[in-house]
Order: C-alpha cells, then structure tokens, then sequence
C-alpha cells in the first residue's frame, strides 16, 4: 500500500482567484515514463462533499489508503447547503416507525416522475442500496439523522426522507468530517486538480494538482474517485445542457464548475441525462435562503404580483421553478398560522422568519398592503383557493393535494424568486461508479459519483427530480465507488 503525505506547503487560493479557475482550462494528458509523482495513494477523492467524503470513509473501512482533495478553502460543496435529506426505502428506522415501505416503491415513485432515463438500471440500484446507506450513515459515520415522518416532499409517496433534525446538510458534512478526521484520512483543500494523467491505454493514473497560487503537484493514484459535482456554477455549460433554467440565479456553491464533464468529454466518456437538474421554485428574496416547500405542501399557494396563483404547486419545488421562471417578476408564498408552526421545526426557516423574511397579518387584505399587492385580487384568489382545498370546486390549475388547507387564521406572505440548485446529468457509471467510454467500456482507474455522475431524475428538465436524489447518488455512488476502487487495489496488490 502507498504512504501519503500531504501536498507539500499547501498554498491558500484566496476565493478572489476564483474565476481564473476556467474550467474550460482542464486536461488530461498522458503520463510520460518517468513523469516525477510528488505523492502516491490506493484511492484518490476529488472534492469534499457527501460523496468524496463518504467515499474516503468506505475506502478507509475497506482497509485501502485513501486521501482528498478540495478545489474551494472549505469541505461540503454544496452538500453543506442542502436540507441533508437522504431517501432510504425499508430502512430500519421506517420499520421502527411502523412505516412500510420497499425499493420496489422507492422505483416506482421515481420512475413516474422521471420518466426515462439514459441510465434506467441506476435508480433501481440506488433504491435497493437507500437504506443501507441511511443505517450506514447512522452506525459507521455517526450522522445525527432522524427519519422525517412529517412530510414526504416530492415524489415520494411514503415518508422515506432521512435527515438531520436541523435540516441543516452542514450537520451531516460536519458528521461526515468528524469520521474523516477520526480515521486521520488526509483532507486537503485549495486543491483543485486540473489535470488527469492516463497512461497509454487510456486509464487514469493519476493528478495535477494546480491553480493560480497553488504549487503544481503531481499525485499517482491507483484509482481516482471523481467526486466534484456537476456544472451548475459553469454558465456556459448550464446554458448548453439546460438552457431552460440558464437565466434563473444558481444558488448552490461556487465550485460546481463542470471539470467531470470536461474530463469525461476529452476522456471520450459517455455523458447522460444532461438536460436534468434540480431547481428550487421558491428561494426567499432577497434573503437567498430557502423558504421550506413544506409552506407549499402543507396547504400554501404561490400568487404573481397581480395577486394571482398562475400554477399548480402539486408539481413540486423542482419542476414548478420553471412557472415560476416564466412569470418574470418575483412571486409570492402565502400559507397560515398553523402550517407556520410546522415549518417552524426547520432552523433555516426558523432564522427566514427572525430576519425579517416573512410577514403577517390578521387578513389577507392587510397582508396584501405589507407586500403592495391588489388586496381585491388576492382576497378573491385565497377564497377560490379555499372552496377548492374544501372541495367545493375544482381547482382551477388541478392541484389535488392541500393538506392543511383550507388556510384560516393569521396569514404568512413570503417574497420569493426561483432557483437552480444543481445539475443531474454527468459522466454514465456502472453499478460500481466506474466512469463508461461511449462504447459501453470501462475507463480504467476512473469512477464518479455525485453530481460529477448521471442522476436518476430521468432525461430532461426539473420535473423529474424526487427529494434527495441529489444526495442519495452522491453518497451512494461514493460509497460503491470507494468499495470497488478498493477491492481493484487488493486485488493487484
Ligand atoms: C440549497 C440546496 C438544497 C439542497 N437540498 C438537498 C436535499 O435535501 N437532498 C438532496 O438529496 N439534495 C439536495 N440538494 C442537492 C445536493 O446538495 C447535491 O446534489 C449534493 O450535495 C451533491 O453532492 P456532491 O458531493 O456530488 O457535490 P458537492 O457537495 O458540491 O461537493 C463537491 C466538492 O467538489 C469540489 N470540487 C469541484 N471541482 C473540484 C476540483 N477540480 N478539484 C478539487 N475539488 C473540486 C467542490 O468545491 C465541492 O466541495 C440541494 C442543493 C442545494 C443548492
């Protein structure tokens, strides 16, 4: 087994330089015989989110050297900025709650909202590996996760979400960066690697770790694990793949610029489901925080600045983004009291409402004048909206589900403005996360997982996207990656 040892002196790369990080800069090159290696490991992790530090602790446990490396000056990418929900489908903490549940379902609930998929085998394969992965989070990492019985979120017809109680993805990183660092694994950022090495026969070797102010370093791996994200912060791509969403604010981190796609395409890797992402229909301005979809769920509606519903919620904070995209102009959540006291649970929203972020009122007319809407339109729009959720009409755009609704009581608006969160296509894996070529073959050396990865949201669009996709492939492809690039490594050794 190689010994490590970290990046000799890692030199900071102050967040200013961060746009001279082109991603359109990445290569791979072949190693030349007697290219000097600064360092060697068994697996190398590119980036610390969910997935390369989930991936580093499996490597760890199956007994293999394992090190990363982080393009930004913090771990958790956007995983930190998540809700750290993970579905696990007959986890033990479902049947504990007398919740049944299956993978059978899970694939059910996911195939019906994505439709077809470049990748159909890969959404059976995470639902049949979710609740392993919850229990794993749980046993072996210690995350602090609890599993959701209020609400399913979308797509999912079972309570099947687990998440830290705080709903904070930064309490799962941080759970996840204890058992990183209980294990010692070396954790290095402001690394990013630009470059991948091949050797002659197209497997991947190795990296260069580069950048403005960062000394070049060169670092052998047996296996790469490619764990960057995807390309939501990279304009050019977003608009290329998913120009649906290109003119929304992406309100994820800063370091999903694309360089799997990049190295997949010069690597002549398979890309798929390019066209998906995550979008979020209802991010509070200016505050830039989320405002909690349970609002919406549990019986809110959205309203336009003419005081009316333009759409139906039903749809899910993901692929209603794109209504709310197209009204061009920011909207408005209103939702009462009681669904105020639900929501409250979650901290992000807890702190929404302690800055300012949400406004009350005893009637809808003196809601309307806190936000200078029409009070007329809005007080009719809620009273339609209300002998729909009492059933006394059909709703006008086909909502079906109001939970709570009809709204009574004192009134809550919030100012909001769609978002992108995250990109769901990526470079086409197998069953073990190894990166595919066109033809179907393995690139050797090279698996991926995560962002950096398809995901399971189907072909195309927000519409497609289930709560927690984005996290359940990025932990479990990090996961199955790290066991396979580690069995590959004791095989050879
Ligand atoms: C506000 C918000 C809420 C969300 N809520 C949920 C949720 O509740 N459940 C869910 O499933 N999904 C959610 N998502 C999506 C989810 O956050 C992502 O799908 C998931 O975090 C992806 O994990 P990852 O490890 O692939 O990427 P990340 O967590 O982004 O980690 C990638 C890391 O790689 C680093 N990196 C990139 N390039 C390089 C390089 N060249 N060299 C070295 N390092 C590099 C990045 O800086 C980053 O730290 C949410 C997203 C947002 C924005």
């Amino acid at each position: 087994m190689y010994s490590w040892t970290l990046p000799h002196p890692l030199t900071p790369l102050p967040l200013s330089d961060l746009s001279s990080l082109n991603p359109m800069q990445v290569n791979v090159e072949t190693a030349a015989a007697g290219l000097p290696w600064d360092m060697d490991v068994d697996v190398l992790v590119v980036g610390a989110g969910a997935c390369g530090l989930a991936a580093a602790i499996a490597a760890h446990e199956a007994g293999v050297g394992v090190a990363i490396v982080e393009k930004r000056d913090r771990p958790g990418g956007n995983s930190s900025l998540s809700t750290g929900s993970v579905p696990g489908a007959n986890s033990r903490f479902q049947r504990e709650a007398g919740i049944e549940d299956s993978p059978q379902v899970m694939v059910a609930d996911l195939e019906r909202l994505s439709g077809e998929s470049d990748l159909p085998q890969l959404a059976r394969q995470m639902a049949a590996i979710s609740a392993e992965i919850c229990e794993w989070l749980v046993d072996t990492v210690g995350a602090r996760m609890a599993l959701i019985t209020d609400y399913c979120h979308v797509g999912h017809t079972i309570p099947r979400l687990h998440a830290p109680v705080s709903r904070r993805g930064q309490d799962l990183v941080d759970d996840l960066l204890a058992a990183v660092d209980k294990r010692g694994i070396p954790l290095a950022t402001n690394n990013p690697v630009h470059t991948l090495y091949v050797d002659d026969q197209g497997g991947v070797v190795g990296v260069a770790v580069d950048g403005p102010g960062v000394e070049r370093s060169r670092i052998r791996a047996r296996n790469v694990i490619l764990a960057s994200n995807g390309f939501a912060a990279n304009r050019e791509l977003v608009t290329r793949y998913c120009a649906e969403i290109a003119d929304a604010e992406y309100f994820g981190a800063l370091g999903s610029q694309g360089e799997a796609v990049l190295w997949g395409q010069q690597l002549g890797a398979r890309l798929a489901n390019m066209q998906a992402y995550q979008g979020y229909a209802a991010v509070a301005y200016p505050h830039g925080s989320l405002l909690s979809w349970t609002t919406l769920e549990k019986g809110g509606f959205l309203v336009n600045a003419a005081g009316r519903r333009f759409g139906n919620e039903d749809l899910g904070y993901s692929a209603y983004a794109r209504e709310v995209l197209a009204q061009r102009q920011n909207v408005f959540a209103v939702f009462d009291e009681r669904i105020m006291t639900l929501a409250s649970k979650e901290d992000e929203f807890r702190e929404l409402a302690e800055i300012g972020g949400l406004k009350n009122a005893d009637s809808i007319e003196a809601l309307a004048a806190r936000f200078e809407l029409p009070a007329d339109v809005l007080a009719r729009t809620l009273a339609n909206y209300n002998e729909a959720a009492a059933g006394k009409r059909g709703d006008e755009f086909g909502r079906k589900h109001f939970n709570m609704a009809p709204l009574s009581g004192r009134l809550w608006m919030c100012r909001v403005t769609p978002g992108l969160f995250h990109t769901q296509g990526g470079l086409a894996v197998d069953q073990e996360g190894r990166v595919l070529r066109e033809d179907d073959s393995v690139i050797p050396g090279l698996f991926a997982g995560g962002g950096a990865a398809a995901g399971i949201s189907g072909r195309a669009g927000a519409g497609g996207y289930a709560s927690g996709n984005g996290l359940l492939t990025a932990i479990a492809l990090g996961y199955l990656s790290a066991r396979a690039a580690a069995a590959q490594v004791k095989a050879r050794t």
